[in-house]
């Protein structure tokens, strides 16, 4: 280990993706407990606003950089968060999007390589693809299209899965791969689409709720502190514990239930508004997280009214100082 320092329970740890959603919860999280953070990002869907507050503290350090190229920097731990998450943003540069997941991984493992440092990839439930097998457990190998829309993604993240245990069985590096299913909370872009976001901003605005298909396909919602207390617990479990490993909430909603509820909860009179499935679009999803309970310790503490609560209070809050408008973000 790299401990140069004075006090050896501080680490050094770097945050890719860290002005992000998840990265500026996960940064808040870490430097409350004392520990210096290095956080990179390229703003491509991460923004300055969501680590404002954290600019004060001496041990916060923000590096503006593209994952996709090396950096030399010494550290004791890796959080891999760089890559977006939104389908409408991963697939606006799917090239770009696929580099990010794939030369960032070799990049970050290179210099876990260098450093000793330990590494931990934020993988996703969409390396199950439009899953066969319900609930998804960790040992079930997915089923996704090599070549759709969202390819770009799903399998820029196995690529970086087979990456990371590959340096693991090659190269001795402790790892440790969460696969994330879907996770909200405040500090998520209004305008990148994704579907609890949207509803609760078009709730809250009057607009009519954008129901893709059907809306019989279901998600997992984990609310971001929840996923938070999971990273950490990952990464300071026993260096036997590598994943890959669910981490998600198992309540199963349809998405309009979702809408319903987000309707209800808002007291809003938007109306549904059924549009176009996308296509792959994953017609199930719900993290069997057994393994998570035995090796973390973990399960989820918010259910998805109390989250929903909270994340629409921030959102009234953006919309009520225009920081936000009916279209996203102002
Ligand atoms: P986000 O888009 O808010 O955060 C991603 C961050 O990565 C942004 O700050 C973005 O600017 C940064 N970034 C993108 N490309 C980069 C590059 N080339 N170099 C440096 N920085 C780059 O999304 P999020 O929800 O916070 O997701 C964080 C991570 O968790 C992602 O890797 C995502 O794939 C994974 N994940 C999230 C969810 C979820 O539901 N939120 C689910 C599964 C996996
Ligand atoms: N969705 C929807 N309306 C929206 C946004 C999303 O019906 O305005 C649906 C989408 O088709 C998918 C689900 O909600 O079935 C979750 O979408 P999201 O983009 O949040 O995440 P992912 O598809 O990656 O799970």
């Amino acid at each position: 280990m790299n401990t140069s320092n004075v006090n050896i329970e501080r680490k050094r740890i770097l945050i890719t993706g860290g002005a992000g959603f998840l990265g500026s919860h996960l940064s808040e999280r870490l430097l409350g407990e004392g520990h210096d953070i290095i956080c990179m990002d390229n703003y491509f869907t991460g923004s300055k606003q969501n680590i404002q507050h954290l600019m004060d503290n001496p041990n916060f350090e923000l590096m503006r950089h593209d994952v996709t190229f090396p950096v030399y920097l010494e550290i004791d731990e890796i959080y891999n968060l760089a890559c977006p998450a939104s389908p409408i943003h991963y697939q606006h540069d799917p090239v770009q999007t696929t580099k990010t997941s794939v030369h960032g991984a070799i990049n970050m493992l290179g210099l876990a390589k260098r450093t000793g440092a330990k590494i931990f990839q934020a993988s996703t439930s969409e390396v199950y693809g439009d899953p066969k097998v319900h609930p998804q457990q960790e040992d079930y190998w997915g089923h996704v299209n090599p070549i759709g829309f969202r390819s770009c993604y799903d399998e820029g993240k196995r690529c970086a899965e087979t990456l990371f245990f590959d340096y693991h069985r090659q190269h001795k590096l402790r790892i440790k791969v969460g696969r994330i299913f879907n996770t909200y909370g405040p500090r998520m872009h209004p305008n990148d689409g994704r579907v609890v976001s949207n509803f609760i901003v078009q709730a809250l605005t009057g607009q009519n709720i954008s129901i893709y298909g059907k809306g019989d396909q279901t998600r997992s919602f984990c609310y971001c502190s929840d996923l938070i207390e999971a990273f950490v617990r990952l990464m300071n479990s026993d260096d036997s514990i590598t994943g890959p490993i669910n981490i998600g909430n198992p309540g199963e909603f349809t998405i309009l239930e979702l809408a319903e509820k987000v309707i209800a909860m808002t007291n809003s009179s938007s109306k549904l508004e059924f549009h176009e499935l996308p296509s792959d679009d994953p017609t199930q999803r719900r993290p069997d997280i057994t393994k998570a309970k035995e090796q973390l310790g973990w399960e989820p503490q918010v259910d998805l009214e109390q989250g929903l609560t909270k994340t629409i209070a921030y959102f009234d809050q953006l919309l009520k100082a225009g920081e936000v408008t009916a279209r996203g973000a102002a």
